[in-house]
């Protein structure tokens, strides 16, 4: 049994090494070091197998936005799982969780956006989008529309369509991927690649990528255009004001889709309930996961707007399902998630108090000698390290210089991510002001210990 573990830790290394295939971890690494083990939470602290309390800057991967340990959630999974553990929504059935939390998402959804199909997270979520753009075309009768752009370095998911929409390198580089049909365009990362522009002109330039690729491929062949509104995995990229304004305009003026991955900057990461708020950006199709049910179960979706469900639905049957879209534990879950969100105005709270309170502090790192950029947008937020702030150069050997900071903030006591040299973090929502002194008092200790 997991939850009293009779094993040590030890046992527990051993057995994990044996047995267990992690994502995204560098096997020698963790063959030398052992894995980690996170025994329990509380609140924004972790708990390892050797009783060490660790502040958690990621909100586990950037999920976890109520905190841990909220005992609300276990009791409705307790009660979901008596009454209906399982049942599924294929096939003319539904089940009250299914509607409740699809009536909710209408309701909190900024717009038109009324119409939701379930995944299990956000990876199938974006798999289903790639279908229902291509559905959605064909059925206005224009099946050659079926060619998506996305960014470089964007992160849309692990699944062979939602990576061949994302734009890592280093997972393309594996399992044959992009899939055809997928084209990226430049991220609108100002402090790394603007040169001399200001970051309204980048802003621009990057944004006109978007009217140019459309151009290339003939309007004729695009369905869509997917990002995040505020790039997460890739370094929290948040993009010059004039960014998203562009790109609203080039998708309004030519005749593609706009489908915002909300996965993580949904349910108040960036301050508002998404990211799609903050930026004042009208997507057709939003995806969701993470943060809807604080990560306590797996849950995801699209979002749809009424006139696009409309065409799908009209369409014909959408041939498309996982076993668990609608999970009604997950569902029940996450509706007692967003509850807690609304009650207690965590999202006002956010934008009120955290947020900025945070943002103070986080550019209190600036002026640390390593850093050379400190942004944030709501609760994410980026360090750029530099061994030359003035010329925002990068390390000689990228990720180095990343990778031992963030053991640093382990060994000190902290979660903070590295995304090459990027030390990035995503703490839960609920995060206090002392707690955000403790988070900005161990990064600076930890960038210190480097020098
Ligand atoms: N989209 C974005 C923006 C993400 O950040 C992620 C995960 O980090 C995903 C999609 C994939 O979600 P999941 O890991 O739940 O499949």
């Amino acid at each position: 049994m997991s939850l009293d573990n009779h094993l040590t830790t030890q046992e527990l290394r051993a057995l994990d090494a044996a047995h267990h295939i992690h994502p995204f971890s560098d096997t020698a690494e963790m063959r030398a070091k052992g894995a980690r083990v996170i025994t329990r939470a509380d609140g924004v602290w972790l708990q390892d197998s050797e009783g060490n309390r660790i502040l958690d800057g990621m909100a586990g991967l950037w999920c976890v936005n109520i905190g841990y340990g909220r005992r609300e959630l276990a009791d409705v999974a307790y009660r979901q799982m008596q009454q209906l553990p399982f049942y599924n929504t294929f096939f003319m059935t539904t089940h009250p969780p299914a509607v409740e939390l699809s009536a909710k998402l209408a309701e909190i959804a900024p717009g038109d956006k009324n119409r939701v199909f379930f995944a299990s997270g956000g990876s199938d979520a974006n798999d289903t989008n790639i279908r229902l753009v291509r559905h959605y075309w064909a059925a206005l009768g224009k099946p050659d529309k079926s060619v998506i752009i996305s960014r470089k370095n964007g992160y849309h998911g692990s699944s062979v369509g939602s990576a061949s929409l994302g734009g890592m390198a280093p997972m393309h580089a594996q399992g044959g991927l992009p899939i055809p049909d997928i084209t990226h365009i430049d991220q609108p990362h100002w402090w790394a690649e603007g040169g001399d522009l200001s970051p309204e002109e980048f802003g621009l330039a990057r944004a006109r990528q978007l009217e140019e690729a459309i151009d290339r491929i003939g309007e004729h062949r695009v369905a869509a255009f997917i990002a995040e509104p505020v790039q997460g995995a890739g370094g929290v990229i948040i993009p010059p004001e004039t960014y998203w304004p562009e790109i609203s305009r080039i998708c309004r003026e030519r005749e593609i889709l706009l489908i915002a991955d909300e996965v993580i900057t949904g349910f108040g990461r960036t301050g508002r309930w998404f990211g799609s708020e903050t930026y004042d950006i009208d997507p057709d199709i939003m995806t969701i996961a993470k943060g809807m049910s604080s990560g306590y179960q797996p849950i995801g979706g699209s979002i749809l707007r009424e006139s696009v469900a409309q065409v799908i639905e009209e369409g014909g049957e959408f041939n498309h399902g996982y076993t668990y879209s609608s999970h009604p534990v997950a569902a029940a879950v996450a509706l007692e998630n967003i509850r807690i969100l609304q009650e207690e105005k965590i999202v006002e709270q956010v934008a009120e108090d955290t947020a900025p309170y945070l943002a103070a502090k986080w550019h209190m790192l600036a002026d640390h000698p390593m850093v050379g950029q400190a942004r944030i947008c709501g609760m994410m937020g980026a360090l750029e390290l530099t061994p030359d702030v003035a010329a925002r150069a990068p390390f000689a050997n990228t990720g180095t210089v990343g990778l031992m900071t963030r053991e640093r903030c382990f060994a000190n006591g902290l979660v903070m991510r590295h995304v090459g040299d990027k030390m990035i973090i995503s703490p839960p929502l609920t995060i206090s002001h002392t707690e955000i002194d403790r988070l900005v008092e161990l990064a600076w200790q930890s960038l210190d210990e480097g020098m």
